[in-house]
């Protein structure tokens, strides 16, 4: 056994993360477990990081419970973690008046979900006022003023470093393989879960593994519910071009999506997506044809956007479980072992609703909540060294030379920050891409990636040769070149 503490979470997605910073309120003893090698590598990396108002599920699921709560409550999670997050507002459109009732029952499903501040509006100059390049066909728009924006991965990563300042333990590269119900609730604690790793003892077992919920829950005999992944693809574009857009832009949803959305990104480019593509097996590969289907989506709403800055594509995976539904709640096969799958959209808006909710569970399931007097709330973010003058770098450092020295050029990243994004945790490129933005400009990482290797080698003591993208055999490099 490597350590015996009082809550295992397993995932450290937004969900699990969000938990265990929260938990660290209090005293207790909290591990989270991850099989990737930092967190928010799941679904949360990939979506449209959007903090939805909260008029899209259908009132009395559990989806609907949380999401206007939890959208109500973001200031109060990013603002301490100092996380950007701006409520830009929404606008669902439509081209056809005869659509208008469906803009309306939209509005009055929010109504019912307690969303505040909608409107629908019909003045077409009031409309280009507030969206001045949406399409001259846009008839009317419901705007939702209180949806927001942010960027997933830089919360989560707030999230992870506050619950670590305040003494939760995080084990990554640890995929938990099995969980065995000991019920020694006194001395070994009534779980013992087991990764690659060792093992690891605890009372109560939080399952916030996303896509492999419902795996996870079937380890403890739990089979209440299964996952079916449904694939979303994206397109991203150069930061240059924000301020082209300025609301979150959606069509109206049709069955099983909100439909294609055009909406600035809260580090400044713009996205369009995602699609929606049930899968059989798991996979973040993007296709041809659901990238223009994306396209098409995106140009219907904004038909003179300048689609030549588009710089990449990605895609992420729902965790749609088969009740279309969050699956939340203890374990009816298994005491103290707390489900939180089927986290799909809006899991993001819900989050902070969500781990208010299952701490209350604990409690009521004999977790003892004792407030932790030396919590700290607050985290401080990587500096922006590129936009300071001396004055103000000499707060952070006397290292000058890295301060201003510009390694990612795209998104104007000095190595100050690439050092300073190694020291608070990352060890691969993606990891530092998360922190940082490096990589994630126009070049897409095609000047900065052999510099932030040499950076990663030196700061890390290891060969460049081990230097990966994403961990698990994602090398970069093969050798040294031989002479001659
Ligand atoms: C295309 C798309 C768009 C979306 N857009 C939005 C949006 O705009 N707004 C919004 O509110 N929501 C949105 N969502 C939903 C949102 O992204 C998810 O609800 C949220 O990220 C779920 O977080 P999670 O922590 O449950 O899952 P994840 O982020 O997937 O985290 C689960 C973690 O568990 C780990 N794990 C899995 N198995 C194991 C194991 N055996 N052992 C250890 N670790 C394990 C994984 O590696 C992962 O890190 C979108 C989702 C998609 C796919």
């Amino acid at each position: 056994m490597i350590k015996k503490c009082d809550v295992i979470i397993v995932g450290a997605g937004v969900i699990g993360t969000g938990l265990a910073r929260e938990l660290s309120r209090y005293k207790l003893d909290v591990v989270v477990m991850e099989k990737e090698p930092d967190v928010g590598w799941g679904t949360t990396k990939a979506n449209s990081g959007i903090i939805h108002a909260g008029y899209d599920a259908k009132p009395g699921t559990v989806k609907a419970s949380f999401s206007a709560p939890g959208n109500k409550k973001y200031e109060e999670w990013t603002k301490p973690l100092s996380v950007p997050f701006k409520r830009i507002g929404s606008f669902v459109s439509t081209k056809e008046e005869s659509q208008l009732d469906k803009l309306e029952k939209l509005m009055e499903q929010g109504h019912e979900n307690g969303v505040d501040k909608l409107e629908i509006i019909k003045d077409k100059a009031r409309i280009k006022d507030l969206e001045p390049n949406i399409s001259e066909k846009v008839e009317a728009v419901l705007h939702a003023p209180t949806a927001g924006v942010v960027a997933p991965y830089k919360l989560t990563i707030a999230l992870y470093e506050n619950a670590r300042e305040n003494g939760v333990d995080f084990f990554f590269n640890s995929p938990v393989e099995e969980i065995e119900v000991t019920n020694n609730s006194e001395s070994d604690g009534r779980f013992a879960v087991t990764s690659s790793e060792g093992e690891i003892h605890g009372d109560y077992v939080i399952n916030a593994a996303g896509i492999s919920s419902g795996k996870v829950a079937k380890m403890v005999g739990d089979d209440s519910f299964s996952i079916f992944p449904a694939r979303g693809e994206y397109h991203l574009l150069d930061s240059e071009i924000q301020g082209y857009v300025n609301k979150i832009n959606f069509p109206l949803p049709t069955g099983d999506s909100k439909g294609i959305l055009v909406t600035p990104a809260a580090e400044g480019s713009i996205i369009f997506g995602p699609n929606h593509q049930p899968l059989e097996k798991p996979s973040v590969a993007t296709t041809r044809q659901g990238l223009d289907q994306v396209f098409n989506g995106a140009t219907d709403l904004f038909p003179d956007i300048d689609t030549g800055k588009i710089v990449t594509n990605f895609a992420g995976l729902r965790a749609k479980a088969g009740s279309d539904d969050f699956e939340i709640g203890e374990s009816e096969a298994v005491k103290g072992f707390i489900n939180v799958g089927g986290i799909q959209s809006p899991g993001l808006t819900a989050a902070p609703a969500i781990s208010e909710h299952v701490i209350g569970l604990l409690e009521e399931k004999g977790l003892t909540l004792e407030v932790d007097q030396s919590f700290s709330p607050s985290r401080e973010p990587i500096p922006n060294f590129a936009d300071m003058d001396m004055e103000e770098i000499s707060e952070y450092t006397d290292d000058f030379r890295a301060a201003k020295e510009i390694v990612c050029r795209c998104e104007e990243v000095t190595r100050a920050e690439i050092e300073e994004a190694i020291e608070r945790g990352a060890d691969t490129l993606d990891g530092i891409k998360f922190r940082t933005r490096s990589r994630m400009g126009s070049c897409q990482g095609g000047f900065c990636t052999p510099r932030l290797v040499e950076i990663l080698s030196d700061e890390l003591g290891i060969s460049p040769k081990d230097v990966t993208k994403k961990g698990d055999g994602s090398y970069l490099l093969d050798g040294e070149t031989k002479e001659g």
